[in-house]
């Protein structure tokens, strides 16, 4: 009996949430606990932050080079989110899916939708929601890497965000981490496992019924 898991069919999981509703450290943990899942890394037009590091948290942009990549349908999807330009370049997320691999997307609802209507097959969609509005607030003024314009921008942002969480496949509130990501990976290894991501089963079978007993 052959111990080869390939072909599989990889899953196209989107993780998305209003800013500071805890979804980067959730998604970290799981790119950081399953080595065949490879996050998607975003192309943006907004300035770095402090603690970032270009290509990996972000490949960073002009918005002329945005322009040129949207013009040659460079993108799996993109969005304007919070007045700059987000988008998922096309070509990692084909390598790893041809693979075998899974990706991971850390977007807005946008991107979501639009994942989800070019591959509604592969793509999972999750939202995660915050605790409160408070607390949304609290913990993006002890992130306070954004300035207060932008702070309040987000805040009023969030609700937009919260009310498009019914389009979603799964959804949950991030009150606790430990137990949130407990949630997220369970998500993650269901749909790993269903039947039509598992192309190599149906050789698999055919052996088993075939093996003398
Ligand atoms: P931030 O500027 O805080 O890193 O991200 C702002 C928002 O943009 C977050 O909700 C984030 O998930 C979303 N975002 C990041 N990358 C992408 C992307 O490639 N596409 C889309 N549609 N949204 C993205």
């Amino acid at each position: 009996m052959s111990n080869d898991r390939t072909p599989r069919r990889g899953v196209l999981l989107i993780v998305a949430s209003p800013s500071g509703a805890g979804k980067t450290s959730l998604c970290r943990r799981l790119m950081a606990d399953h080595g065949n899942l490879e996050l998607s890394i975003s192309m943006t037009t907004r300035g770095i932050r402090p603690g970032e590091v270009a290509d990996r948290d972000y490949h960073f942009v002009s918005p002329e080079e945005f322009q040129e990549l949207i013009d040659q349908d460079a993108f799996l999807e993109w969005a304007d989110v919070h007045g700059s330009r987000y988008g998922s370049p096309r070509a990692p997320i084909d390598k790893a899916l041809e693979e075998g691999r899974d990706v991971l997307f850390d977007i807005d609802w946008q991107g979501a939708a639009q994942i989800a209507e070019k591959c509604p097959e592969d793509a999972v969609r999750v939202f995660i929601l915050p605790p409160s509005l408070q607390e949304l607030r609290r913990r993006l003024v002890t992130r306070s890497q954004d300035a207060d314009e932008v702070i309040e921008r987000r805040i009023n942002n969030a609700k937009g965000e919260i009310e498009h969480s019914d389009m979603f496949d799964y959804v949950f509130v991030n009150d606790d981490f430990d137990r949130s990501y407990s949630e997220l990976a369970h998500i993650y290894h269901a749909e790993r496992s269903r039947r039509f991501r598992n192309v190599w089963v149906e050789a698999y079978r055919d052996d088993l019924l075939q093996e003398d007993v």
